[in-house]
């Protein structure tokens, strides 16, 4: 009993040391584990991904993916430069691939690594669609969800009671690879949680719309990802991201202060 009184006491003391402030609320967040541990791990994770699965290369869905995956970029560095973060990039290394895989999935790990798998660009419809989903995984890893995630997983397990954790050792990489769900094991990944998904549903919009992506298209996009929930087992990136109506009418009701962000830099008008 006193050894879980104290592991709990020094969860509370690393709680407090090894908090990151989250440039797009302003709120203090959990973040046991420094990225730079966490980046090179994620990068490593994503290499043995790709390694193991089909990267498609140089077909047009495949270049749409990297045009699109700029563009987020280029609009998260815009819009956090211009909120006083310069620097706040500086250790990413984006990277944006498509892998040949049914699955209906896409996601964006630590430090910028993007995958998009090709059952979802059925969904996605058209590039815009692509803008959307991609400014919602990007706003993910932007936010540090899954840093937030893991870090609480890893306080609730009593791995992470000295402030930090080295990612190097064997259960913190099983964390990693619980809370960020990728590596060899696609469908693992936990869902985020409501106050998470709609802290990316709104980033994501802001960031779609400075990339010059329509943010009304959002909501169709999600409308269409609820079309497609019904039947079966839910696909992996509808298991983890539940689309409903409250959902959607957010995303409606949030756009248009989307297009006042994006108006900021000087886009009043989106591609089509
Ligand atoms: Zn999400």
């Amino acid at each position: 009993m006193k050894s879980r009184k104290l592991i709990v006491t020094f969860g509370i003391i690393a709680l407090f040391l090894s908090c990151a402030t989250n440039p797009f609320t302003g709120k203090k967040t959990m973040a046991l584990v420094p990225n730079d541990q966490l980046f090179p791990t994620a990068f490593a994770q994503y290499d043995q991904f790709l390694s193991e699965n089909k990267v498609v290369k140089g077909t047009k869905d495949a270049e749409m993916i990297t045009r699109v995956g700029q563009r987020i970029a280029v609009a998260a560095e815009r819009w956090l430069n211009a909120n006083g973060y310069q620097g706040y990039l500086n250790d990413y290394k984006w990277e944006y691939n498509l892998v040949d895989d049914k699955t209906v999935n896409a996601w964006c790990m630590p430090g910028g690594k993007i995958v998009f798998y090709t059952g979802i660009l059925p969904i996605a419809a058209n590039e815009t669609g692509v803008a959307a989903i991609m400014g919602h995984e990007v706003a993910h890893a932007l936010a540090n969800h899954g840093q937030q995630r893991m870090s609480a997983g890893l306080l609730q397990q009593g791995v992470a009671i000295a402030g930090n954790i080295a990612i190097k050792d064997e259960k913190s990489r099983n964390a990693f690879n619980q809370y960020y769900g990728i590596g060899s094991t696609v469908g693992v990944m936990l869902p985020f949680s409501r106050a998470h998904e709609t802290e990316a549903d709104r980033i994501g919009l802001y960031i779609m719309a400075i990339a010059g992506y329509n943010p009304d298209e959002a909501a169709e996009l999600w409308k269409r990802m609820k079309a497609n929930s019904g039947g079966q087992a839910p696909p992996e990136f509808l298991s983890t991201h539940p689309s409903n109506d409250t959902r959607i009418a957010n995303l409606q009701k949030l756009a248009p202060t989307a297009k006042k962000e994006a108006a900021k830099f000087g886009i009043t008008s989106f591609r089509e």
